[in-house]
């Protein structure tokens, strides 16, 4: 990966996303448009610009990862199992996601208007400072990408810290699934 394309700074992103999650949960939904870019881009350049150059979070892990004495790669990494559990998280977090606002929009379902990260551990609401009324399926979504963005922003960091900064591309499930339709591109 291509460390030195990286556009600096891009990290306020991810710390405007959190931070704009205090002014109404419903920006968190801008977490489609972070899952949208990197595979529009892909699709146009045929090769991953969003890893390479415009990834606020891999600017993010940049700034706040480990300087030196970087450690090995652990086997979870090497032997690709944390990167197999990575994908599955996501896709049934989305199926989750998914799944439960329709069923709050049915009305079948109490909304969670409160975070929950790695889909089990309930957090808090945050405070709102712009009141917008909103349907209760809406705030249940905003809430579930939110409490998503930030577990995995917290796992990544945590990597960071512990081994090096971007450690967390070998397993990013964006970076799992942009390799996979390069592959398929390249076969057809
Ligand atoms: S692998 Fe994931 S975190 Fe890393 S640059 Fe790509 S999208 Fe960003």
């Amino acid at each position: 990966m291509n460390r030195k394309g990286l556009l600096p700074n891009l990290f306020f992103i991810t710390l405007a996303y959190f931070a704009l999650g205090i002014i109404s949960i419903l920006f968190a939904n801008l977490a489609l448009l972070c899952m949208a870019l990197p595979f529009i881009l892909l699709a146009k350049a045929k090769k991953k610009l969003w890893c390479q150059s415009y990834c606020p979070r891999a600017s993010l892990l940049n700034a706040a990862g480990r300087r030196k004495n970087w450690r090995k790669n652990p086997a979870f990494i090497t032997n690709g199992r944390l990167r197999r559990i990575m994908i599955w998280y996501f896709g049934l977090n989305l199926l989750f996601i998914t799944g439960s606002t329709v069923q709050v929009a049915l009305g079948r379902m109490e909304a969670m208007p409160y975070i929950r990260l790695f889909i089990a551990i309930e957090l808090f609401s945050l405070p709102q400072l712009l009141t917008v009324q909103a349907p209760l399926f809406l705030i249940h979504l905003s809430y579930r990408f939110y409490g998503m963005m930030a577990s995995t922003t917290l796992l990544a960091l945590v990597l960071s810290r512990i081994y090096r900064p971007r450690i967390w591309c070998a397993v990013c499930p964006i970076g799992t699934l942009s390799d996979s339709a390069l592959r398929l591109e390249r076969r057809t």
